[in-house]
């Protein structure tokens, strides 16, 4: 497989093909991320993503998932997006769901038929980062878009029937919004209902705006509790219908799975007893993006 630059991949995808579409991410302002600080987004040529598609055949036939990488790759006009869907389909047969990162942009750029169209030819999940339901947050970090956008964007893939993975991020309010950014966040989850939420937590990145902003005592880390207070309070705002509401992350300081709304309950006594200290969190040093 030909591969340009890190390759980034959400955590479910850990056992997928991964098929390289685009290098560098559309938005590439996030103050918090460095995935692609100082990497181009680029378009790769349609004969390269061929070649790797036919090599993933030979040696990776049975692969029953793959996922368009890089950032957004959804920026892909349909036209393309469908060529490169219809081989997957006539090459690796076996590929039952074909993932791929989204956001509001790419997704505004698209039809409700047109994600319908891709949901026949295979799209199967579209990860779509929010990180926070708190406008003002959203705002800080350059999200370049506010909850209404995010929420308009992730109904819509719905709607052509496309499941979505949300990605939230904690801690990433700092300390004075952390109530706000929980219980913000908890709305918007709760208006989207999605079928998967996975919630990390803020690691500061050298090199980042956010990382400066800390730095320059501009921004401030909330401790390790308070992030576990935060995740309770989301968890508390969020009502889904069907959901599984994931903070197993390795950023994490607790790992939670939780069936949502059966496990509700539970998951939030499991963290109150965490929280008056009767369980240990996962130290400092085993954490990892
Ligand atoms: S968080 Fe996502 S949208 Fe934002 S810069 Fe990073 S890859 Fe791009």
């Amino acid at each position: 497989m030909h591969y340009q630059g890190t390759i980034y991949r959400p955590p479910s995808e850990a056992n997928s093909i991964l098929l390289q579409v685009t290098t560098g991410c559309s938005h590439n302002k996030c103050t918090f991320c460095g995935m692609y600080k100082g990497q181009r987004f680029t378009i790769k040529p349609e004969e390269r993503v061929l070649a790797d598609i036919e090599y993933a055949a030979t040696h990776f036939a049975h692969a029953r998932r793959l996922f368009l990488c890089d950032g957004d790759a959804l920026t892909l006009g349909t036209d393309r997006l469908l060529t490169i869907l219809r081989a997957i389909q006539a090459k690796l047969p076996k590929v039952t769901r074909v993932g791929i990162y989204a956001n509001s942009k790419s997704l505004r750029s698209k039809s409700v038929e047109e994600l319908q169209l891709l949901s026949r030819h295979g799209l199967g999940i579209c990860y779509i980062g929010l990180e926070s339901g708190d406008d003002v947050t959203l705002n800080r970090i350059n999200k370049g878009a506010d909850g209404k956008q995010i929420i308009t964007a992730a109904t819509k893939t719905k709607e052509a029937g496309i499941p979505v993975s949300i990605t939230v991020l904690l801690g990433v309010a700092g300390p004075e919004r952390s109530t706000i950014h929980a219980t913000e966040t908890g709305r918007v989850l709760s208006a989207i209902d999605p079928e998967f939420v996975g919630a990390l937590s803020l690691m500061l990145e050298p090199g980042t705006v956010l990382y400066d902003e800390y730095q320059a005592g501009h921004f401030a880390m909330p401790e390790p509790f308070a992030i576990l207070q935060e995740l309770r309070t989301m968890i508390a705002a969020t009502n889904l219908s069907n959901g599984l509401f994931h903070a197993n992350h390795a950023s994490n300081y607790l790992p939670i799975k939780a069936k949502l709304p059966e496990e509700k309950d539970s998951t939030l006594g499991l963290l109150d007893r965490a929280l008056s200290g009767t369980m240990a969190l996962k130290p400092e040093y085993l954490r990892a993006l």
